[in-house]
C-alpha cells in the first residue's frame, strides 16, 4: 500500500514495520538506528532517551527516538532484558544514484537468539526453548545458538506440568516459545514468547526438520516422524528462520534425550538444595556450583553447570567421570599445569560459532588464534597416556592448519572492526599488498612534499596540510604568496595565508584516498574468505572446544576435591547410603570461627526411614541437605565431602523443606506443603531419596502430627515406595513409630548442657531427642525476657499435663514488666562496682538512666 502523502523513506519504513508488528524496529539511518511511532515511545521510555519528532508528510509529525549505531549493543541489551524483541533493519548495498538505499531486516534479536558477546553471560548457556502439548504428552526442545547445542525430549503421564517445570528450571531458558499458557513462568528466569499454534503443526514441523538436516527420515535422530518432539523442535527451527537465519547452519544435529536418563530433580528440590544459585538471593555464591567451580574457561564453566544440573544414573558413566576426576586428583602437578594452560583460553566454543554464523570480528579471530596457539602446550601435558582421559583427548586437536592460517593472515593487533584498515597481515594477499604498496609510494610522496617544495621554492615556511573539504593543500603566508611557482593553483584565502594545490599533488591524493577504499574492500573480502575457511573447520574446533571444556570441568572437580579434602565415593546399583563423616560442602565453607562437625549417614540393612529429632538450630536441616547433596555430587561424578562413602544410585531426589513458602504467592503455607508432599508420594520410587523437613508443621499440632505419622506409614508400607527417607521433625511422638515399623530408626542431634544452657554439638546420634530447647533458641534470638520467662512457665505446665486438654494458669502477667529482675537498669545497678566509679562516671550513668526513662515514657 503506497500512501502518496508520505515521504518515500516513511513508506519504506511502514512497509518493513508491517512485517514486524510486535517487534521494535531499529531502522538504520546513517549513523543512527531510529525508531518511530509507538516504538519510539517505548524505546524512549525504556531507555530514557530523548523523544523527538520528524516530518513525514506535509504537516504530519511523528514521534522518533534514535540511538547511535556504535552504541547499539548496550541499548539492545536493556530492551532484550526487559523482554522486548528488536528487528535490526540495515542499509544494504551502496546508495543508488537516484532514490533510496535498500533496507532490510537482517535479524531479529530476542532473549533466546542473542549472539553478541556483550549480551551474553559467559558462565551460562543462553537457551531458547519451545514447548508443545497435546492431550497426552508434551514435547520440549531447546537450542543454544551460541554453542550449537540442540536437543529435544517428551514427557507423558499424569504429571506433565511438573515434569516440564522441572526441565525448564534445570535449563533456565532465556526465552520459551509456547502457543499456550500451560507453563507457568514463576520461578523461571526467562521470557515467554507466545507463538501462534500453526507454527507447531506436525506436518509443517516435520518438513522443516527434514529440510534443515537434509535427511529423508527423522529416524536417525531418534524421532518418530510425527509427535510432540518433532513439533517442539520444528517450531524452534522456524523461529530461528525468522529471527536468526545465520545461526541455523550451526545446528548440525539434534539430540533426543529421555529425562529418565538423568536423576530427576523437581523445581522445588533444585531450589531447596541451592544447586546453582541460592534460595533467597538467587546468587551463584553460596550455591553448590560455586563451591565446585574452579574452572578456567567459559566453556568449562558452562559444562560444569550442566553437570551439576543433570546428575547421572548410569553407574558406568558415573565411574567414567570419576576416573577422569581421579586421574587429575592424583596428579597435582598436572592439575596445576592444566589449570594454568586453560586459563589463557578464550571462549573457543562461542567464538567458533560466531565465525561460522558470519558475525565474527577481526578481534574474534585474534582470540581464536591466541587460544589455538596455547593448544600444543596443553596437549603436551598429556604425553604420558592416561586411559581415564583418552576418550576426551581423542577429540582434542591442536588445529594446526587453522592456527597457521590465522597467523599468516591476520595482523598482530588488528582494529576492532572492518571499518578500519590494517586487519590483514602484509604478505598474505598479493592483491592487497600491491594496492598498499602503490598507496605507500603516494603517501611517501605526499609526506616528502613539504621538504621538496621548500627547497624548490625557497619558501622556508611552506607547509603541507590536509582537511576534509579540500584534501591536501600547500599553505604559504600572505607575504610569500608572490613567490609561489606558477603551476600552484589557489584554492583558499585565509587572513594571513594562501592555500594552493597542484595537479600532481591531487593525483597522488586520489591514489591515497582511493587506495584506502580499495584496501578496505579487499580486506573485507579476504576476511570473509578466511572466516569461511575457519568456518569449514568449525566441527573440528568445536570438538576441541568441548574436549577442553570437559578437561576443564574434570580438573575443576579434582581441584575442589583436593583443596577441600573430598573422597571418591563408591557408586553402585545397590540401595545403600553409607556416608562416613560427611560434611555439607557449602555450610562448611561458610563457617568462620566454628569447625564443621562431620556426621555419618549409614542406613542399616532394612532401614528406610530415619526420623531425626533435635532442638531448633541444632543442624537437622543441614544434615538432611548434606546427605542429598553428597548423593547428588556422587552421581554427577564428583568426589564428596566425607571420609568414605558408598552411594547406591538414586533415581530422584525429592525435598520438602519449609522456609521458602513466600515463593508461592496466593497459596497458604500448609496448602503448598501438602501439594508438594502429594507430588512426592505419587512420584517417588523405591530408588528415590526423600528429604522431608518438618512435614505437618504448617497446621495445628494434632493435625500436623497425624498427617506426618500417616505419611511415614505410607512410605514405609507401600510396596512401590520404601524409599530412603530422612524425616526431621519436632513431633517427638513420631519417634514411637520405630517400635511399630521395622524400617524406621530414630536419631537425634546431640546436645550437652553447660551451666543449665544447652550447647548444640551438631552431632547426629542414635535415639530420640528428649527436649526441644525451642524456648532457649527464642531467647538467643532476642525475644524480650518477659516473653521467655512466661513461655518457660507455660512449657512446664504443658509438660506436666501430658497433652490432655490443657488449661494454662494465669500468671501475674501485669506484674512481670515491673518485676525487679526484668528491669535492665536495676540489673545494671546490681552488678555495678560503686567503689571503682568516679563521681563523673556516676553522674553520667544517672544522666543515661534518666534519659532512658524519659524515652520510655514518651513511647508508652
Ligand atoms: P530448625 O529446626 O530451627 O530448622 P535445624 O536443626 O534444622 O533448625 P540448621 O538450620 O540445620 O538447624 O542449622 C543451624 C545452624 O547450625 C547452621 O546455620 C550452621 O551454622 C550450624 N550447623 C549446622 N550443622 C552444623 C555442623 N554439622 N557443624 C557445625 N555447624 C553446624
Amino acid at each position: 500500500m503506497v500512501d502518496d502523502n508520505v515521504t518515500p523513506i516513511r513508506q519504506q519504513y511502514l512497509d518493513i514495520k508491517r512485517e514486524y508488528p510486535h517487534t521494535i524496529v531499529f531502522f538504520r539511518l546513517g549513523d543512527f538506528y531510529e525508531t518511530f511511532d509507538e516504538d519510539a515511545e517505548t524505546t524512549s521510555r525504556e531507555l530514557e532517551i530523548v523523544l523527538t519528532s520528524r516530518n513525514v508528510a506535509k504537516g504530519v509529525r511523528i514521534p522518533m527516538a534514535g540511538i547511535p549505531y556504535h552504541a547499539a549493543e548496550t541499548y539492545l541489551a536493556r530492551l532484550i532484558d526487559k523482554g522486548y524483541h528488536v528487528a535490526i533493519c540495515e542499509q544494504i548495498g551502496d546508495p543508488p544514484k537516484k532514490g533510496l538505499v535498500h533496507r532490510e531486516v537482517v535479524r531479529v534479536v530476542t532473549p533466546g537468539t542473542v549472539l553478541e558477546p556483550e549480551l551474553l553471560k559467559s558462565e551460562r548457556n543462553n537457551y531458547l526453548a519451545a514447548v508443545w502439548r497435546d492431550d497426552k504428552q508434551a514435547g520440549f526442545a531447546y537450542v543454544d545458538i551460541t554453542t550449537g547445542e540442540f536437543a529435544a525430549t517428551s514427557f507423558d503421564g499424569p504429571n506433565i506440568a511438573n515434569l516440564l517445570r522441572a526441565e525448564a528450571t534445570r535449563l533456565q531458558p532465556a526465552e520459551i516459545l509456547a502457543a499456550d499458557d500451560f507453563l507457568p513462568m514463576d520461578g523461571l528466569r526467562g521470557h515467554k514468547t507466545q507463538w501462534a499454534a500453526w507454527h507447531f503443526e506436525s506436518g509443517r514441523c516435520r518438513e522443516v526438520l527434514l529440510q534443515h538436516f537434509g535427511a529423508a527420515s527423522l529416524d536417525s535422530f531418534g524421532l518418530s516422524s510425527h509427535g510432540v518432539v518433532v513439533q517442539a523442535a520444528g517450531a524452534i527451527l522456524q523461529y530461528l528462520q525468522q529471527t536468526q537465519p545465520a545461526a541455523l547452519q550451526l545446528l548440525t544435529t539434534l539430540s533426543t534425550y529421555h529425562a529418565r536418563d538423568f536423576m530427576a530433580i523437581d523445581a522445588v528440590t533444585r531450589r531447596n538444595l541451592e544447586l546453582t544459585e541460592t534460595l533467597r538471593k538467587g546468587e551463584r555464591k553460596g550455591s553448590l556450583l560455586h563451591v565446585l567451580d574452579r574452572t578456567r574457561t567459559p566453556m568449562g564453566r558452562r559444562l560444569l553447570a550442566q553437570w551439576v544440573s543433570k546428575p547421572l544414573l548410569d553407574v558406568n558413566e558415573i565411574q567414567k567421570r570419576q576416573d577422569g576426576v581421579e586421574a587429575l586428583f592424583t596428579r597435582g602437578l598436572l592439575r596445576a599445569e592444566l589449570a594454568d594452560g586453560l586459563k589463557a583460553l578464550g571462549d573457543l566454543e562461542r567464538l567458533t560459532n560466531r565465525v561460522a554464523s558470519g558475525t565474527a570480528s577481526p578481534r574474534d579471530l585474534v582470540a581464536i588464534r591466541s587460544s589455538l596457539a596455547d593448544l600444543p602446550s596443553i596437549s603436551a601435558l598429556f604425553s604420558e597416556p592416561l586411559p581415564a582421559l583418552s576418550h576426551i583427548l581423542a577429540d582434542f586437536s591442536i588445529c594446526k592448519a587453522e592456527l597457521t592460517l590465522l597467523n599468516e593472515s591476520i595482523s598482530d593487533d588488528p582494529p576492532a572492526t572492518l571499518q578500519n584498515i590494517g586487519v590483514i597481515r602484509p604478505g598474505y594477499s598479493e592483491e592487497l599488498d600491491h594496492v598498499v604498496e602503490a598507496s605507500t609510494h603516494a603517501r611517501d610522496w605526499i609526506d616528502n612534499l613539504e621538504m621538496v617544495e621548500r627547497q624548490r621554492t625557497g619558501i622556508a615556511k611552506l607547509k603541507v596540510g590536509y582537511n576534509k573539504v579540500f584534501g591536501y593543500y600547500i599553505e604559504v603566508s600572505r607575504a610569500q604568496a608572490v613567490n609561489v611557482p606558477e603551476e600552484y593553483i589557489r584554492k583558499q584565502t585565509l587572513v594571513n595565508a594562501e592555500r594552493y594545490i597542484t595537479p600532481e599533488m591531487k593525483e597522488y591524493e586520489t591514489l591515497v584516498l582511493n587506495a584506502e577504499e580499495q584496501i578496505r574492500a579487499i580486506e573485507n573480502r579476504v576476511f570473509k574468505q578466511i572466516c569461511q575457511t575457519i568456518g569449514a573447520s568449525a566441527e573440528l574446533l568445536l570438538r576441541t572446544a568441548r574436549a577442553l571444556a570437559e578437561l576443564d570441568a574434570l580438573n575443576s572437580l579434582a581441584d575442589t576435591a583436593a583443596i577441600h579434602d573430598y573422597v571418591r565415593p563408591t557408586v553402585t546399583d545397590s540401595l545403600h547410603i553409607d556416608i562416613i563423616e560427611g560434611r555439607h560442602p557449602v555450610v562448611e565453607q561458610s563457617l568462620s570461627s566454628e569447625r564443621f562437625v562431620a556426621n555419618d549417614a549409614v542406613l542399616e540393612n532394612g532401614e528406610y526411614i530415619r526420623i531425626i529429632t533435635g532442638p531448633n538450630m541444632s543442624g537437622k536441616s543441614t544434615f538432611l541437605r548434606q546427605v542429598a547433596i553428597i548423593v547428588l555430587m556422587a552421581q554427577l561424578g564428583s568426589f564428596v565431602p566425607a571420609k568414605k562413602a558408598e552411594i547406591g544410585v538414586v533415581d530422584r531426589i525429592f525435598t520438602r523443606i519449609g522456609a521458602q513458602d513466600e515463593i508461592h504467592a496466593g497459596q497458604s503455607t500448609f496448602m503448598v506443603e501438602m501439594v508438594e508432599t502429594a507430588n512426592i508420594l505419587h512420584n517417588a520410587t523405591h530408588r528415590s531419596l526423600l528429604i522431608l523437613d518438618e512435614i505437618g508443621r504448617g497446621t495445628s499440632t494434632y493435625d500436623g502430627l497425624s498427617i506426618a505419622w500417616a505419611i511415614i506409614e505410607y512410605i514405609h508400607n507401600h510396596p512401590a515406595l520404601r524409599a530412603r527417607t530422612l524425616f526431621a521433625t519436632h513431633y517427638h511422638e513420631l519417634t514411637q513409630l520405630s517400635e511399630i515399623l521395622p524400617g524406621v530408626r530414630n536419631y537425634n542431634v546431640a546436645v550437652s548442657e553447660a551451666d543449665g544452657r544447652p550447647v548444640f554439638l551438631h552431632k547426629i546420634v542414635a535415639g530420640a531427642a528428649d527436649r526441644s530447647y525451642g524456648v532457649h533458641v527464642a531467647q538467643l534470638a532476642g525475644l524480650p525476657r518477659p516473653v521467655i520467662q512466661r513461655a518457660s512457665e507455660i512449657l512446664t505446665q504443658l509438660e506436666a499435663s501430658s497433652g490432655s486438654a490443657v488449661r494454662i494458669e494465669e500468671t501475674q502477667v501485669h506484674q512481670l514488666a515491673l518485676f525487679p529482675e526484668t528491669n535492665p537498669l536495676l540489673q545494671e545497678l546490681e552488678s555495678m562496682d560503686i567503689n571503682t566509679l568516679s563521681p563523673i562516671e556516676a553522674l553520667n550513668k544517672l544522666y543515661e538512666w534518666q534519659k532512658f526513662f524519659t524515652h520510655r515514657e514518651k513511647e508508652s
